[in-house]
């Protein structure tokens, strides 16, 4: 079988199945005196890693690593899906190893707040899911927005040790380690992957200046996220590319919100009164009355509804009703990975509406 066949940059087990996955290698390498995986390869050759997913049972076995090693862990979340992204339980596996939390895709939050407000949001958010990090950042890894304060802070305390980067897939991991990869080298410099001794294998190495390392770990897949549910063409419409636009709808009590036919949003009661919108302005929100909700769905999900696609329609899951009374002001609605929704006076009644298997939530806003 496969299993027999390791790759010399990183030690992981190749496959020829899965060009997204962990120990990809195309077939016709196998038969090559030294076999190198795709990512090692690419890290190699063009000084890039490159994103690749794990299982859940092979990341719990990197997160068992990672409390043998001794170095600083750096942990990305994407901002624009922060519970999502979260990767819970990390904070029982590292140890007494030191976390710096990283929220990528500054870029999409409104330039008019803070930043500061922003990571002590962060920081209270992390506490509340148990997490003690040494620092709160907010970055753009595409933009390059505090790339250089994020390095300094990660040389700063990393007091010489190696440095261990996780996050979920799609977080951006990949695009801030090759930013540091630029600054760290150069263009031309070849960085040479090396074997992880000890632990699990699957781990590359960026070499930093003083002999210690950057430590590139797998991503895992989420599953509660809205973009295991979309295509690939779908997935471009809900993920934001640019600062979000929020919408603001003033709404009378039994109105209902659609979010393409991906969500809903039902305003059950509480008077009139504005709900704040943070989605992918490529997202249309589509308003009617509760009462008409049910048929409307029914009739125009896949067309006036959309995406999901028509042809897509088959395959989507069920959307399914979760209840909620806003106790609290200023409370986020989450729906994962697609956004959330803002309401600023508490005492509103509304149930929200996702494809079964997606995460709802409330939280303090963050904006
Ligand atoms: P990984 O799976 O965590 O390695 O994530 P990637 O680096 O492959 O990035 C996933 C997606 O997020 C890509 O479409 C990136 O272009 C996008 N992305 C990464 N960093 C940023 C960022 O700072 N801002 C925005 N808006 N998008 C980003």
């Amino acid at each position: 079988t496969l299993t027999e066949y390791i790759c010399i940059g990183c030690g992981v087990a190749v496959q020829t199945e899965n060009p997204n996955g962990l120990g990809y290698a195309p077939p016709s390498s196998l038969n090559k005196e030294t076999l190198i995986c795709q990512r090692c390869f690419r890290l190699k050759h063009y000084n890039e890693v490159q994103d690749v997913s794990l299982t859940d049972d092979d990341f719990l076995k990197i997160l068992n690593g990672l409390g043998k090693v001794d170095g600083l862990i750096v942990k990305i979340v994407d901002i624009f899906d922060f519970n999502g992204s979260w990767l819970p339980g990390l904070h029982r596996f590292v140890g007494k190893n030191p976390i710096l939390l990283i929220g990528n895709k500054e870029d999409l939050l409104p330039k008019s707040v803070k930043r500061a407000k922003l990571t002590n949001w962060m920081k209270q958010q992390a506490k509340q899911l148990g997490l003690q990090p040494l620092d709160v950042l907010l970055v753009s890894a595409t933009k390059g927005h505090s790339i250089d304060e994020a390095m300094e802070a990660i040389d700063t305390y990393r007091e010489g040790k190696d440095v261990y980067v996780v996050g979920c897939t799609n977080v951006g991991k990949s695009t801030f380690i090759n930013r540091i990869i630029k600054n760290v080298t150069g263009e031309n410099e070849v960085i040479t992957t090396s074997h992880f001794p000890g632990t699990t294998l699957d781990m590359i190495e960026i070499p930093l200046s003083d002999g210690s390392a950057l430590i590139d770990t797998p991503g895992i897949i989420n599953h509660h996220q809205m973009a295991h549910f979309v295509d690939k063409r779908d997935l471009k419409v809900i993920t934001p590319k640019k600062e979000i636009k929020p919408t603001i709808f003033q709404l009378n009590e039994e109105q209902t919100l659609f979010f393409g036919g991906l969500a809903r949003l039902d305003y059950i009661s509480g008077g009139r009164r504005s709900l704040v919108c943070y989605v992918s302005n490529e997202l249309k929100i589509h308003r009617t009355k509760v009462e008409n909700a049910d048929q409307l769905y029914e009739k125009h999900a896949g067309e006036m509804l959309q995406p999901p696609r028509k042809n897509d329609m088959d395959e989507f899951p069920q959307l399914v009703r979760h209840e909620f009374m806003i106790k609290e002001g200023k409370t986020d609605i989450v729906f994962s990975g697609l956004g959330w929704v803002t309401i600023n006076e508490p005492g509103a009644k509304v149930a929200a509406y996702v494809p079964k298997g997606v995460n709802v939530m409330l939280r303090p806003s963050l904006i």
